[in-house]
């Protein structure tokens, strides 16, 4: 009986979704656009192509000759004239924290949590949502939404139904820490419903739980603490996590600073390191041995060090970039897959997603490399390669487009003057006015 009403209850919905659909199709047919552009970059081989990007609704038709496809075209098409840009695909951030707007200082994680309501985090984070697609990220994967309960699920929902303008999101919810081992430390004892800044696990059964509350609430991925400072969860309740959300067909960030931390999470085969920034040569190796990706998070560092608040946190931040740049090195000729990630996680860090694109370049990586960090590597470690990540018939009409070449100065992406997301134009400063 059970059966029966979840089979007829399924069927109801894909009746409702199929009609929709349909009634939604005959209303009007999809609009089309061509984008008439000097350079198209191919981010796959690394060079530009003088082309026409012919979009049908939110779909790249296909790319070829402006004056072929202007002449197949529909008449009533829209022409984008950007002759005079560099035009790429939209830039993916594998690493950001759209609900997380935390002020400076030591009690700062503390007051956001104490300060806030959920609902106020979830607004934060629509307005970061569209500072960062401004900023020419049309897709994110965000890596935890620091104790806002599961307000990243209701920002993804509310972007995927035009109720806000943001990038196409993957969203981790609440992430796994081992109990007492993340933020807000300091917290007295006596207040035992104080919010978290991630869900707190102790043991296996715990572990088991929470992957499977995550994914019962909305999580297209799980983001795991491996450490904070010291190795943290151990490689038992981590493997747990990973066999969980494997079976839900859902990947596994793992944050790990520290060697061990990271070779844990390797071992309990994660699917990505976030920071990683602790690893030797013989920890790359590893990760590339098991194919795992590595997300660096050195923008800050490269644009903050030199201007950190204290002389502790300066010598930190230095001593960062120097192993990053021998790292990105060293990964970059072992053929680790490197995916860009900003971290951004205050006020001012939103929507300046493209400075840890620069950073990779100056650190070690070529330009084209460093673009693919955040296009092509960003959209396979999302499992996304066939939607987005480069401009190619069949993906989502998702474009940015910048006056300069970033192949020869990228610091051009962070300077993004046109946004496209399936195939709605979200900014062209281009346009004559
Ligand atoms: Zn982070």
């Amino acid at each position: 009986m059970r059966r029966a009403t979840c089979l007829l209850t399924l069927e109801l919905l894909a009746g409702v979704c199929l009609g929709h659909a349909q009634a939604k199709s005959e209303a009007r047919p999809p609009r089309t656009i061509l984008i008439k552009a000097a350079r198209v970059l191919d981010v796959i081989t690394g060079r530009y192509m003088e082309a026409g990007i012919l979009i049908e609704g939110d779909r790249i038709k296909e790319v070829g000759r402006a004056g072929d496809l202007e002449a197949r075209a529909a008449k009533d098409m829209t022409v984008v004239d950007l002759r005079s840009a560099a035009v790429l695909p939209g830039l993916i951030d594998c690493h950001t924290h759209l609900m997380a707007r935390i002020p400076d200082g030591p009690d700062g994680y503390t007051l956001n949590l104490a300060t806030k309501s959920q609902a106020f985090r979830a607004l934060e984070g629509a307005a970061d949502a569209r500072a960062t697609l401004e900023g020419g990220f049309t897709t994110v994967r965000d890596v935890e939404n620091e104790g806002s309960g599961y307000a990243d699920v209701a920002l993804r929902d509310a972007i995927n139904q035009g109720l806000v303008e943001g990038p196409r999101m993957q969203v981790a919810t609440r992430a796994i820490a081992a109990v007492g081992q993340y933020n807000p430390f300091g917290v007295s004892p006596d207040l035992r419903d104080f919010p978290t800044g991630a869900q707190m696990i102790s043991g296996l059964e715990d572990a088991r739980r929470a992957v499977r509350e995550q994914i019962g609430y909305g999580a297209d991925l799980i983001k795991v603490y491996a450490d904070w400072f010291r190795p943290t969860l151990t490689v038992e309740e981590m493997s747990v996590i990973v066999e969980e959300a494997h079976k839900a067909g859902r990947k596994v960030a793992a944050h790990a600073t520290s060697a061990e931390g990271q070779r844990n999470a390797i071992t309990a085969g994660v699917d990505s390191i976030e920071h990683g920034h602790g690893a030797d040569r013989r920890d790359l190796e590893m990760m590339k041995a098991k194919d795992v990706y590595w997300v660096p998070t050195l923008g800050y560092f490269f644009y903050h060090a030199e201007s950190a608040s204290s002389p502790r946190a300066r010598e930190y931040m230095q001593e960062m970039l120097r192993r990053g740049r021998e790292n990105i090195v060293i990964a970059r000729d072992l053929g680790v897959k490197i995916a860009n990630g900003f971290d951004a996680s205050s006020a001012e860090g939103q929507g300046q997603n493209a400075h840890e694109i620069t950073a990779m370049a100056k650190l070690g990586l070529s330009p084209i490399e460093a673009i693919r960090a955040a296009t092509t590597n960003a959209a396979s470690l999302m499992g996304w390669q066939a939607r987005v990540g480069s401009i190619e018939a069949g993906k989502y009409a998702d474009l940015i487009a910048v006056a300069g070449d970033p192949l020869t100065d990228i610091t051009e992406l962070e300077h993004v003057k046109f946004v496209m997301k399936g195939g709605v134009i979200v900014k062209n400063d281009f346009a004559t006015h």
